[in-house]
């Protein structure tokens, strides 16, 4: 078996020494060994290669030469010492089907010479398999960098039904027709390189598709050069419906590419909007739960839309047992009982794991629906939870028009301040009131948590006042944030839900960078619950 890791592998030259070509599609648990022979900033792609190739003890591997971190896998894999093969292929990125043809030729050579086998061109020419149709109907592109086969099953799962066309750069591999056998080298040579280009490629103007898709989902990779400045130039276009997947090849963060999976379709599908429940229209009750990572929120709102009780409760260590512990807090404070529930809508990173038939909403499309309750005049929603924050355009429904995540780490969240609160001794409405008492303006250059920390440390180490070192902090996640609205081009009424919407110090920040004021409602932090509870009251009443 040999290995290719990029669609410009001569697969069907090397079928022709009776070889099966499989493409690496590597999900490595970690770095473990990548990170021990390779620097750390190769990319997530790069490195799952090494660690793949580690792992299964491959043998054979053909490496193209398609950008500068293939040229460090072939590095670290030379020295390594693994393979019995190990081919770079030089590939041009402008032209050059006479230099790639010869190219073709010393590989075919090399391996003739190397495994003993003769070349059979009435093999290769068998092995040319048609490209496959783009679907005529409806479909999702799913493009961008590698993004392998775990990531495209969870995209598969998201959209029931819908085809997704793996336009990724491994996965649209496709020749156009079979190559001419009396100029085999130089023909097939052209067929290769005028696949739809990869964006290392100089002219990249053929990577459309025939019809546009209902959703593209963009996939690019940690430290990947390429990829975004094409994410880039597609967002301009504000009408396309488009989701960014950053990842490093790893499973971390799945729980966060789920949410941004279900949010996007969603939006793209409008499937809440299909949702329908059979009860009573006209006297009934429903809960609304927002399972998140910092607190549980229940808000009990009758068919009128008018909240009968609200409860949040800090999450813990059990988000299925809170979730019913809050739930009986509000059924109290509302003097009702579980049966008196018609309908349980659930929200929230737990929001599948609350209890069985019951309606789960992702927090996007949620928070969208509260705010516009809370605020009917709002266009732009900036959540900061405990554990993500997110920023979300709305129309004048308070249906998400678009919306973005911070990446996976705290930077800009509320456990970034939560963390920072501790190693200042001080509570979070502390925190909060403090921060507006500043007069020496500090900054804290690292959104980094644990390297923040230490500059917290530093900063009381030089007796720097309590409130300047806040309100540094709170600048650093005002201007993350700010970062967000740009990104989603956020603009006025702008409204603020989650926990950190009570951080005042936060809000006066983030105030200064956007020049607008911000609204903060006084049910913030159960925006996710209210909009679960009204998106229950709507698939009731439909
Ligand atoms: P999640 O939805 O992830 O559970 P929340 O929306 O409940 O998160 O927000 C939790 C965050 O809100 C905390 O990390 C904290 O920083 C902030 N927060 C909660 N209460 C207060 C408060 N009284 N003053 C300032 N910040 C607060």
């Amino acid at each position: 078996m040999i290995y290719y890791t990029c669609k410009y592998a001569p697969v069907e030259m090397m079928a022709g020494f009776g070889q099966t070509c499989e493409r690496l599609d590597p999900n490595p648990a970690n770095f473990e060994c990548a990170d021990s022979c390779a620097h750390q900033n190769l990319c997530g792609f790069a490195k799952a290669v090494i660690e793949e190739i580690h792992q299964k003890k491959i043998k054979e591997l053909i490496i193209t030469d398609c950008c500068d971190s293939m040229r460090r896998i072939n590095d670290v894999l030379k020295n390594s010492g693994w393979l019995d093969f190990l081919y770079f292929l030089p590939l041009p990125h402008t032209g050059g089907e006479k230099f790639f043809a010869k190219e073709l030729e010393n590989l075919c050579e090399a391996y003739s010479e190397y495994s003993g086998i003769p070349f059979d061109l009435d093999k290769a020419l068998a092995a040319f398999q048609p490209p496959q149709k783009e679907p005529s109907g409806p479909y999702i592109r799913f493009t961008g960098a590698h993004g392998g086969h775990m990531l495209k099953k969870r995209v598969e799962a998201t959209f029931p039904g819908i085809p997704i066309v793996d336009d990724t750069c491994t996965g649209n591999r496709a020749m156009e027709r079979v190559a001419d056998a009396d100029n085999f080298f130089e023909d097939y040579a052209e067929i290769l390189l005028h696949q739809k280009a990869c964006m290392r490629m100089w002219n990249v103007r053929n990577r459309t598709m025939l019809h546009p898709p209902i959703g593209t989902i963009y996939h690019t990779i940690k430290f990947c050069d390429y990829y975004g400045f094409e994410y880039m130039n597609m967002k301009e276009d504000t009408k396309m419906p488009l989701l960014k997947i950053e990842t490093d090849t790893t499973p971390q963060s799945s729980g966060q590419i789920k949410t941004r999976l279900d949010a996007f379709a969603e939006t793209v599908t409008n499937n809440v909007e299909d949702l329908h429940v059979n009860i009573d229209r006209d006297h009934f009750l429903v809960a609304g739960i927002d399972s998140g990572s910092t607190s549980t929120d229940v808000i009990i709102m009758n068919e009128k839309q008018a909240i009968l009780a609200s409860t949040i409760v800090p999450t813990g260590a059990g988000a299925t047992r809170t979730a019913r512990q809050a739930l009986d807090l509000a059924l109290n404070s509302a003097h009702k009982t579980i049966d008196d529930i018609d309908l349980v809508v659930t929200t929230g990173y737990g929001r599948e794991n609350i209890a069985p038939n019951t309606m789960s909403i992702t927090e996007i499309t949620c928070h969208a629906k509260g705010a516009h309750y809370l605020d009917p005049k709002a266009k732009t929603v900036i959540d900061i939870g405990g554990q993500d924050s997110k920023v979300i355009r709305i129309d004048e429904d308070g249906r998400v028009e678009n919306f973005v995540m911070n990446d996976k780490c705290a930077a800009g969240t509320g456990r970034f301040l939560d963390m920072q609160a501790r190693a200042l001794e001080i509570s979070l409405k502390e925190m909060s009131a403090l921060g507006l008492e500043w007069k020496k303006d500090v900054t804290i250059s690292s959104m980094c948590t644990v390297f923040a920390e230490s500059e917290v440390v530093s900063l009381v180490a030089e007796n720097v006042a309590t409130p300047d070192i806040i309100h540094g902090l709170n600048k650093a996640v005002a201007s993350k944030t700010a970062t967000l609205v740009t990104r989603v081009k956020g603009e006025p009424e702008y409204i603020m839900t989650g926990g950190v919407a009570q951080n005042k110090g936060v809000v006066t920040c983030l105030e200064e960078k956007l020049g607008a004021k911000i609204f903060i409602s006084s049910q913030a932090q159960s925006c996710g619950a209210i909009g679960a509870a009204l998106l229950g009251i709507e698939a009731i009443q439909r």
